[in-house]
C-alpha cells in the first residue's frame, strides 16, 4: 500500500505542473489501495496567502482528486519541527550561521531547479555565542560533515527499484531553521512525511537534488525511509519551465475557460499534456 502526498506551497494558484504531480501521486495511492494526503507547505508567511490555500482545494476538486484524512498544514506544526531541531542540536550536528540573508529567506520553500552553490562553511568553526545569536539574525545549519560521519552516505530507491547512492558533493550544510522561522523546507518535509506515514514521495525531477539531504535527515532523526518517484516536468512546448510568475495558465483559468477537470486529469495520467506543453524528462 502506497501512501503518497501532494505538498503545494500556497504562494500562487496551481498550474498544469501541479496537476500532473497530484494526478500521479493520487493514482499511485489508489492503485495500491493506499492513501493520498494533502500537505499545505505554508511556512513562508511573506509568500503564502489563505486564498491560495482555498484555491488548492478547489483545483483538486475540479480535477476529481479526493484526498484522505485531514490536510497537514505546516504553519500549525512548528512545535514538531522545533523538537526535531533540538534533537539535532543535542547531537551536536547543528551550528548557527550569520551569513547570506537571501539564501536563508529562500530556505523556507522547496528549491526547485538546480541545487545551486553550496554554502562554503564560513560560520561552521565559530564557537557558539548565545549573545551574538540574541542580537543577530541567523539560521541553523546542519553540519553535513559530522552528520555524514555519523549516518554514513545515504542512498535512496526510486519507485522503479533503482537504487541511488549519495555522493559527498550532494550534501551542503543545509539550513534547518532560522531565528524567526522554526523550520526550513527540508526539515518540515521529513518530519511531516514520516508523521503522515508517506512511503512514496511523488514530486518533480526538479526536487531531486533535495533527496540526499532529506534522506540524511531521516537517518539522523530515526525516521522511516520512503521510496521516491521523481516525475518528468510539464514544460512549455518551447522548453521554458512553468512558473507561477510566468504566463503559465493556472488551473483556475483553465476551468474558467471551460476545460473539463476530470478529463484533464485522465489525460495527464496517460502522460498526455495539452497543446502548447510537453512532458520533459530533463
Ligand atoms: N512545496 C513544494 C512545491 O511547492 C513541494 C515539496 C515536495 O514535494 O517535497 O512544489
Amino acid at each position: 500500500m502506497k501512501v503518497t502526498r501532494f505538498a503545494p506551497s500556497p504562494s500562487g494558484r496551481l498550474h498544469l505542473g501541479h496537476a500532473y504531480s497530484a494526478v500521479v501521486g493520487h493514482a499511485r495511492a489508489r492503485a495500491s489501495g493506499g492513501a493520498f494526503r494533502i500537505r499545505i507547505e505554508d511556512l513562508d508567511p511573506g509568500r503564502c496567502r489563505p486564498e491560495f490555500v482555498d484555491g488548492i482545494y478547489e483545483d483538486l476538486d475540479w480535477l476529481g482528486l479526493r484526498f484522505d484524512g485531514e490536510p497537514i498544514v505546516q504553519s500549525e506544526r512548528t512545535a514538531l519541527y522545533g523538537d526535531a531541531l533540538e534533537r539535532l542540536k543535542a547531537a551536536g550536528l547543528v551550528y548557527a550561521c550569520f551569513c547570506t540573508r537571501a539564501e536563508i529567506a529562500q530556505s523556507l520553500t522547496a528549491p526547485h531547479g538546480d541545487a545551486g552553490t553550496q554554502y562554503p562553511g564560513t560560520c561552521r568553526p565559530l564557537p557558539d555565542s548565545p549573545e551574538k545569536r540574541a542580537t543577530t539574525p541567523h539560521c541553523w545549519r546542519l553540519d553535513s560533515g559530522k552528520a555524514l560521519e555519523l549516518a554514513g552516505l545515504p542512498s535512496w530507491t526510486e519507485s522503479d527499484g533503482t537504487r541511488f547512492d549519495g555522493k559527498l558533493g550532494d550534501f551542503g550544510d543545509a539550513i534547518l531553521a532560522r531565528k524567526d522561522a522554526p523550520s526550513s523546507y527540508h526539515l518540515a518535509c521529513v518530519v511531516d512525511d514520516a508523521a503522515s506515514d508517506v512511503n512514496l514521495v511523488v514530486r518533480g525531477k526538479d526536487l531531486r537534488p533535495s533527496t540526499p539531504t532529506q534522506r540524511l535527515l531521516q537517518i539522523l532523526l530515526d525516521l522511516p525511509e520512503p521510496s521516491y518517484l521523481h516525475h518528468p516536468l510539464v514544460m512549455h512546448a518551447d522548453g521554458r519551465r512553468l512558473a507561477k510568475r510566468d504566463l503559465a495558465p493556472t488551473l483556475a483559468a483553465m476551468r474558467d475557460s471551460g476545460v473539463d477537470g476530470t478529463a484533464l486529469a485522465a489525460q495527464l495520467l496517460e502522460g498526455r499534456v495539452p497543446l502548447g506543453f510537453q512532458l520533459s524528462e530533463a
